[in-house]
């Protein structure tokens, strides 16, 4: 795939790659975004600013019904400023599509302002797994119309020890979704954590940072 026009892509996420100057994909958004569109899982390995976050973003907002106002993709990501820049970016790529509300909710800060933007659902949630799953257990945050599930930064979260979290966080989310798993290494824990939260997944490597 050389270029985005290739994909079957709806008309406002056309125009905003065409806005943000992205003339071509990067080589990890031209492997993973074919079976990405397509429903498939996808566990990734890319180095850093190769692109992923545009990858899982154009895959989720194609997925996407603004009009059902429900919790329809999370994404779980290691720290508070990488959750900020997904959320960021995930805003950027949604800003041709109406009504689009994307929340991000990072542990570290009081619990109460994140209740009460929940009385409001998210069509997308960006979170670290400790926050996110606390608003789970609180029923909070309503997980039952999720269609898309994303492990950024796979390897990082379970470098600051997310795994139960993540695995708690997976146990309460319908079992028909999509789930994505990406990484800058691929080490052993990888792939269980892979292996636990995916299936049948498309494996895709990309560059030289193989874990
Ligand atoms: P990663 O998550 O792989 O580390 P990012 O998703 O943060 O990388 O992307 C790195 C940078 O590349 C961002 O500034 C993003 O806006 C830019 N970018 C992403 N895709 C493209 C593209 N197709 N063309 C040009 N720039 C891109
Ligand atoms: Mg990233």
């Amino acid at each position: 795939m050389q270029t985005f026009s290739e994909l079957d892509l709806i008309e406002p996420l056309r125009r905003v790659l065409d806005d943000l100057g992205f003339n071509r994909p990067t080589p990890i958004q031209a492997t993973s975004l074919p079976p990405i569109l397509a429903g498939r899982d996808v566990i990734a390995q890319a180095p850093t600013g190769s692109g992923k976050t545009a990858a899982f973003g154009i895959g989720i907002l194609s997925h996407l019904d603004p009009a059902q106002i429900r919790c329809q993709a999370l994404v779980l990501a290691p720290t508070r400023e990488l959750a900020d820049q997904v959320g960021k970016a995930i805003r950027r790529l949604a800003a041709g599509i109406a009504n689009v509300k994307v929340s991000v909710f990072a542990g570290g800060v009081s619990l109460s302002p994140h209740l009460a933007s929940l009385q409001h659902p998210p069509h997308i949630v960006v979170g670290t797994p400790g926050r996110i799953l606390e608003l789970m257990q609180r029923g909070a945050l309503d997980v039952s119309g999720l269609r898309t599930l994303v492990l950024d930064e796979g390897d990082r979260m379970l470098d600051m020890g997310f795994d139960e979290s993540i695995a708690a966080i997976v146990k309460r989310l319908p079992a028909r979704r999509q789930s994505l798993l990406f990484s800058a290494t691929w080490p052993d824990e990888i792939r269980e954590l892979a292996k636990r939260s995916l299936r049948a997944p498309e494996e895709i490597a990309i560059g030289d940072e193989l874990g």
